[in-house]
């Protein structure tokens, strides 16, 4: 139970959470693919409003007219920034064609700008290239040097161009078969891509498959996307995902593996399976709803309480709250109120201002919590600024007790793999006990899934995911971090 401590205002935290809450650590981006007989615009497009969730900055859509590719990008929500396109069609006179690759970007650093977003255009010897990635190459550094050096210039700072010229140059010299061979094995890091290389579509994904990429078929067309949620939107049907190592060529109506990297082992991303992914994607043969359910019910055998009601952070704790609430036999209540319209959060002149659009987001239904023993669920927690303070307004609304679970274990470490928590200073759990973060954070307990509970829901077995953020130990080389393939196999 908690060490009593003074309850914190409403007021005194929304310095704090001013730009956090309701705020989550983000993928950089959504991949889709399309190769098909239908005009690929609108086809694309539903796909990257279907996967608006993994990147909301930019996004762009590059189709082969039959001669070149044409590429059209825009700022912010994909609807918002088409929306003139679509409405006075105009975008069907610049995007026709039947093959094309679309992207949507959130970026961590650099320009929030157009120069950033995907996907990323070249004219090479092969001919013109257009690439959707989603990932994050972590020895660009030297291999955007090493191919400067070889007289290569780059138009960008993203590691998405680096992974172009790669493939393009030893694709030009070895074929494509070895070349992409030859690529997989110099780029380190995650890559889960879409690719056009003249009239042909290739998907690939790195021999670890640490981001997702699935593919299926409507009609006479193929899509290739991030999540199978896709698939069903469109009303097609999946095939399978796209193997770890696996490079898929599209071209006249059929698809064929033209190589497969082997590889001792996975590392599938665990929070894609804890947050990212929607929860009606299937992601390497795993169900993302069932996965959060099941980690809800291993919370609740790990640390139950005797509680009156249990109450989800909106949007991100529901599944797992549903499953903590099932195995308990504890009414399941949203006790929190979302306001789905401030998502944005921009910058307040006057205090005032700050603080009332901290509290428009998230508001406690008073009935649902007044008087009750609350157990507050939610699927991780990075910075802690977002639990305090909902800590803080249940309190207000008259919770009797608040006892905070986590869906997920501690989070430690950075992702170097392609999602935006990059420093350990803005790690709660760096160096604190449960208790100092439940002191932190003003629950009367706190408790997080272990990892083996984790594992166990996810259920992919061992040696099958990244557990890096948690554990400090990566699956591939990070300068300055452990390296898992160095651990005994039976460690993790
Ligand atoms: S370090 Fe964490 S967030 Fe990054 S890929 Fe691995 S499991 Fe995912």
């Amino acid at each position: 139970m908690c060490e009593k401590r003074g309850v914190p205002t409403v007021d005194s935290l929304v310095q704090d959470s001013e730009n956090t809450v309701g705020q989550k650590p983000n993928e950089h981006c959504a991949v889709v693919g399309f190769y098909g007989t239908d005009g690929a615009f609108d086809w694309i497009y539903t796909s990257l409003r279907t996967l608006q969730h993994r990147g909301q900055e930019s996004s762009g859509i590059s189709i082969f007219d039959g001669s070149r590719i044409n590429t059209v990008k825009v700022m912010g929500l994909v609807n918002e920034g088409f929306k003139s396109s679509v409405e006075n069609g105009s975008i069907y006179s610049k995007l026709g064609g039947n093959i094309g690759v679309g992207h949507n970007r959130y970026s961590t650093a650099g320009a929030k700008d157009l120069s950033g977003a995907g996907p990323v255009t070249v004219s090479s010897l092969l001919g013109e290239l257009a690439l959707s990635h989603n990932g994050e190459i972590v020895n660009q550094v030297e291999l955007r040097e090493e191919l400067k050096k070889k007289g290569i210039t780059f138009q960008t700072q993203l590691d998405t161009e680096v992974l172009l010229m790669v493939l393009s140059r030893e694709i030009s010299e070895k074929g494509l078969k070895n070349g992409f061979k030859n690529a997989m094995s110099l780029l380190r890091g995650s890559y889960s891509c879409a690719l056009i290389i003249n009239d042909k579509l290739y998907a690939f994904r790195d021999p670890l498959g640490i981001r997702p990429l699935i593919f299926g078929k409507v009609g006479n067309n193929y899509i290739v996307a991030s999540e199978s949620s896709v698939v069903d939107v469109l009303g097609g049907k999946i095939i399978r995902d796209v193997e770890p190592g696996e490079v898929i060529e599209f071209f006249e109506g059929e698809y064929k593996t033209i190589l497969n990297v082997p590889s001792m082992r996975t590392a599938h991303c665990m929070f894609e399976y804890v947050y990212f992914s929607r929860p009606d994607s299937v992601i390497d043969n795993v169900e993302v709803y069932n996965a959060r359910i099941l980690m809800g019910r291993q919370l609740a055998k790990e640390a139950p309480v005797d509680a009156d009601v249990v109450v989800p952070v909106p949007d991100s704790g529901r599944t797992q709250a549903m499953g903590y609430a099932l195995e308990l036999g504890i009414e399941y209540s949203e006790g929190l109120f979302k306001n789905r319209y401030s998502e944005r959060t921009f910058i307040m002149p006057t205090q005032s201002l700050r603080s009332n659009s901290v509290k428009i987001k998230l508001n406690p239904i008073k009935s649902a919590i007044a008087g009750k023993k609350v157990v507050l669920i939610d699927d991780s927690i990075v910075r802690g600024t977002t639990m305090r303070y909902i800590v803080s307004i249940l309190r207000s609304a008259g919770a009797a007790e608040i006892h905070v679970r986590i869906g997920s274990p501690m989070i430690i470490a950075p992702c170097y793999l392609g999602v935006d928590m990059k420093t350990r200073d803005q790690f709660i759990a760096l160096n604190k006990s449960i208790s100092d973060i439940n002191a932190e954070i003003g629950s009367n307990s706190l408790a997080y899934l272990s990892l083996e509970g984790l594992k166990e829901s996810i259920g992919l077995g061992p040696k099958s995911l990244c557990l890096g953020c948690l554990t400090g130990e990566y699956p591939v080389k990070i300068k300055g971090e452990k390296y898992t393939q160095q651990t005994a196999l039976e460690s993790y």
